[in-house]
């Protein structure tokens, strides 16, 4: 049996639908630097998630890097996070001269352990940078506790939680910024691109700058900046697959309630918890195998060797980085949690499209 199924499959419009929305850029030949679809798609995404300011990037990982140059902290401060996360959220940190600072996460849902917090703080203590993962949302109530006590920024890497809400309100209304990453693999995708939403307004024409060479008018440029802009080709898609979002949501809930269903109550299986007051995207569909009769690694080869791609996500941890060694932070021994988690976890593929009869096989081969 071959099925060749991957872990994940891009949301993409019809080839129509698409084609209409570019159509009017052969008319203005205007392909980038904040154009008509830039500007829509930024209007779009403040109504569809209810908030108030955002920024457009070429990826989430410059909108990131962007979002920690804005708020000018001194260099060497450091920015409390976690390792059970994508390269991409401890490389942005030492990117900008900051240092990470690496909390254990807990083992339920597999965001930071706010309870540990606390004790990570020093004088140099500057943000705190939690990661929302898997569909999942971190304690924002608590972090706030504790960031207004310190007197710390929030920065969230909501890279996973697009359209996740929790009592209601956006995932994108929490702490001082939060960041969504639009690449083709996430839930919503822009083809390559990202966002920042943020709270202060005072930062906005810092952020358009920093993603536009620090040019501040024709003749006055007033930050190092890089470029990190959106184009009009990737807002048009983003703009298209907004349209479907909902929908798509609804059928990625269908995947994950028959995985559930399949896979529930195995001992040695232990599935994501659903959580409080919290409305899931379904980003991801994790599976820690602790105790289970084959191993995450033998598991992961026996789906290979039918053509089904899991994904050890996230393993390694970013603090066993091979680049990171010698650096203070390295070394997952100082998350224990998080290590065994890495060690055991292993995403199954999840997307809207993914048929009930693909999850029934895929389940079956685990339980075999
Ligand atoms: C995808 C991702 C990023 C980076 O986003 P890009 O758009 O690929 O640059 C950052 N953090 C996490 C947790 C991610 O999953």
């Amino acid at each position: 049996m071959c099925m060749n199924i991957n872990v994940t499959r891009s949301s993409m419009p019809t080839y129509e639908e698409y084609c209409e929305e570019i159509k009017e850029l052969w008319d203005s030949h205007w392909m980038t630097n904040m154009g008509v679809k830039h500007k829509q798609f930024e209007t779009e995404l403040l109504k569809y998630l209810e908030a108030d300011n955002v920024k457009l990037y070429v990826n989430g990982h410059l909108a990131l890097e962007n979002i920690l140059e804005s708020m000018a902290f001194p260099r060497g401060s450091e920015v409390i996070t976690t390792p059970f996360t994508f390269a991409s959220t401890t490389h942005a940190i030492v990117r900008s001269g900051l240092v990470p600072v690496m909390c254990d996460i807990n083992p339920v849902n597999y965001t930071i352990d706010a309870d540990k917090i606390e004790e990570l703080i020093t004088d140099k203590t500057a943000a705190i940078m939690p990661v929302h993962v898997y569909g999942n949302l971190c304690d924002v109530e608590r972090i706030k506790e504790i960031a207004d006590k310190h007197d710390l920024k929030v920065i969230y890497d909501a890279a996973h939680a697009f359209a996740v809400t929790y009592k209601g309100i956006s995932s994108a209304m929490f702490g001082d910024a939060s960041m969504f990453s639009f690449h083709a693999t996430k839930v919503f995708n822009s083809i390559e691109g990202g966002a920042v939403f943020f709270r202060e307004m005072k930062l906005s024409t810092r952020l358009d700058e920093l993603k536009n060479f620090g040019i501040h008018g024709p003749e006055i440029v007033s930050w190092v900046g890089g470029n990190a802009k959106m184009n009009e080709f990737a807002a048009a898609m983003g703009i298209c697959n907004l349209r479907h979002l909902d929908n798509e949501i609804e059928k990625r809930k269908k995947v994950a309630e028959r995985y559930h269903q399949n896979l529930d109550g195995i001992n040695g299986i232990r599935l994501n918890v659903a959580q409080k007051d919290i409305k899931s995207n379904y980003a991801y569909y994790p599976v820690v195998f602790d105790g289970y009769k084959y191993t995450r690694n033998e598991i992961f080869e026996k789906l290979k060797m039918n053509g089904i791609v899991a994904r050890k996500y996230f393993y390694p941890l970013t603090n066993s980085f091979e680049c990171y060694k010698g650096d203070s932070f390295y070394g997952a021994e100082k998350t224990p949690v998080a290590k065994y988690v890495s060690d055991r976890v292993l995403t199954l593929p999840m997307y809207a499209d993914l048929s009930m009869d693909d999850v029934d096989k895929i389940c079956e081969i685990i339980l075999k």
